[in-house]
């Protein structure tokens, strides 16, 4: 039974596509069957594989719409091992969309749950919110992954989607657990990167990855040519510490779920 993991903060710009693209790319280089779910209406983690969108095309947007099914709106091997489902600025009105709906926020679940057999791990690269997309995603999830930005207001950011998480865990989804905690764009030579590590350590008492991504531009080119770390500069620093933090998240899961 396949694991899915949300990736989650509600803060923009903290490398939360950037970890689903590239954690989810380094899982797959190590042979895990992996489903992508582009759950942000900016479309990042789409256009990251070089993929355009356009209205032909079918989205999660058209999957919630019931305009198509799951089937035909997964993109079969955008790389080796590795499926995705495309996301376009159409999502940004399903907020508003299924607001009335009863079961709104078991919309994802009720989707994904078919699949979890198909996948070692299916990830969702969620938008910078807290609203109905990302409780969606939350709801369908087994974990999250939060990454935090090494600056000044990431604890702030911490408390509010740990709050969030812990509202889903009363109430629709018991069994959600925090994988852990992920530190992006660290820079060594900067006192506040290891600030911002100290304080999240010493307040913090889950998991917290051992492996910590560096600010490296090669990460930050990598979308620009729709590739992945792991096939755009392999031998990158940015390469290695995601394929690091993709062998902490299969062996500290094999603890978390048994
Ligand atoms: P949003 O909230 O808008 O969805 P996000 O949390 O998904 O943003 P990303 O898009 O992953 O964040 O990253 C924000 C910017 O920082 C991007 O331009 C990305 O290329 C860059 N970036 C992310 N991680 C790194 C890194 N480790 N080194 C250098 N640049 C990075
Ligand atoms: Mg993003």
């Amino acid at each position: 039974m396949g694991r899915i993991i949300a990736i989650t903060n509600q803060k923009g710009g903290v490398g939360k596509t950037t970890t689903a693209i590239n954690l989810a790319a380094s899982l797959a280089e190590a042979n895990q069957k992996i489903l992508l779910l582009d759950f942000d209406p900016q479309g990042n983690a789409t256009s990251g594989f070089g993929i355009e969108i356009d209205d032909t095309e079918n989205t999660i947007y058209n999957v919630l719409t019931e305009e198509c099914s799951m089937d035909e709106a997964i993109l079969v091997d955008v790389i080796d091992n590795l499926d995705l489902i495309p996301s376009d600025m159409n999502l940004a009105a399903a907020d508003i969309e299924f607001v009335s709906q009863e079961d709104k926020n078991l919309i994802l679940k009720n989707l994904l749950t078919p699949y979890k057999n198909k996948y070692d791990y299916i990830i969702i690269d969620c938008p910078p919110s807290l609203g109905t997309i990302t409780v969606n995603a939350l709801t369908a999830a087994n974990s999250v992954i939060i990454p935090i930005q090494c600056e000044y207001y990431a604890l702030e950011g911490l408390n509010q989607v740990l709050n969030t998480i812990s509202i889903v865990q009363q109430g629709l989804n018991t069994d959600l657990v925090v994988e852990g905690i992920v530190f992006t764009m660290y820079d060594g030579r900067n006192k506040l990167s290891q600030q911002v590590v100290e304080t999240v350590r010493e307040n913090y008492n889950g998991n917290i990855y051992d492996t910590l991504i560096p600010r490296n531009v090669r990460l930050a080119e990598a979308p620009s040519h729709g590739l992945p770390i792991t096939l755009y500069e392999s031998s990158s620093t940015g390469a290695d510490s995601y394929r690091k933090l993709a062998a902490e998240v299969m062996s500290k899961g094999d603890e978390i779920y048994g």
